[in-house]
């Protein structure tokens, strides 16, 4: 039966100069979800959760997660982060990256670095397209201390064996020809890694400086946009050291907050860029107007 429904078309590339760089983000896809609680504060109170999300004018307990990569080009080099889920999407509304890269005005060839901020499905999955790289002329960027978490494979959660099989299938193939940054290394000048451990075992946020603009690429260190800035000590249900994660949550936002720095979220509403202001004891996240734009 052919449906007569209109295809709703959604804004899904965007792009925007900081300093002297070009950053892209992509929608590399979303998915729907019915628990915000205890998906996004698994050590809060439902109702807590559910008076934020009203506050904030969501629904609940239904809620959209999005998935977006980001590029950074510093006009003579192009870094991809953490290029999405790829041909291992487990649900149709995402594997979009690759499609979309043409839209940015890139190729697969194109890019130069692909940094990966830590090992999770999400930000791995594209290494690998049909059994060959994704992006043939990338070196691999892999965070020391995470890399070495997966490859050693103790004390990983339990949840966490499907991501555990992952690694060993994508990313231990790389081990001798990827590249490793400790934290506070740069991978280009104006690109450097910034300790954000615990929402995976060393998990990366990336500070972004060009002529004399800032911008934190904050990766997966706050997952929801209204939830887990109200309450940076709620536990999110995909860290893997929930503890940790939350004291990486509270540094990194209070330093973006603090500089008045823009930021970058993995996990933040399409198009994920915005600021953070400081909101009670904990965050809240103000979404980008035309600052960009000017
Ligand atoms: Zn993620």
């Amino acid at each position: 039966m052919v449906s007569n429904k209109p295809k709703m078309a959604r804004p899904s590339v965007y792009q925007f100069k900081l300093g002297d760089f070009t950053i892209t983000n992509i929608l590399e896809g979303y998915r729907h979800l019915d628990n915000l609680h205890p998906f996004a504060g698994t050590n809060a109170d439902a109702a807590d959760v559910e008076a934020i999300a009203k506050e904030c004018h969501l629904p609940f307990p239904n809620l959209e997660h999005n998935f977006v990569p980001s590029l950074v080009d510093t006009g003579s080099q192009l870094i991809a982060l953490d290029p999405g889920f790829g041909e291992k999407a487990q649900f149709p509304t995402s594997g979009w990256f690759n499609n979309y890269l043409p839209e940015a005005g890139y190729t697969l060839e194109d890019v130069d670095y692909v940094v990966i901020t830590h090992c999770h499905p999400d930000h791995i999955g594209n290494l690998i397209a049909s059994g060959q790289p994704t992006f043939p002329n990338a070196e691999i960027v892999f965070g020391r201390v995470e890399f070495d978490y997966w490859r050693k494979g103790e004390n990983i959660p339990d949840f966490r064996a499907p991501t555990l099989s992952m690694f060993k299938e994508i990313c231990q193939p790389l081990e001798d020809q990827a590249r490793y940054v400790e934290v506070g290394e740069d991978i280009v000048t104006g690109v450097t890694a910034v300790d954000a451990f615990g929402h995976s075992a060393g998990h990366m946020a990336y500070h972004i400086e060009s002529n004399g603009q800032e911008l934190m690429i904050m990766s997966d260190t706050a997952a929801h946009y209204a939830i887990s800035f109200r309450h940076p000590e709620y536990n999110f249900s995909m860290d893997d050291d929930p503890e940790k994660a939350a004291i990486s949550r509270r540094r990194v936002l209070s330093q973006v907050a603090d500089t008045k720095m823009a930021a970058i979220g993995f996990h933040m509403p399409f198009p994920s860029v915005g600021y953070v202001d400081r909101h009670g004891d904990g965050f809240a996240w103000v979404p980008a107007a035309y600052q960009f734009n000017l």
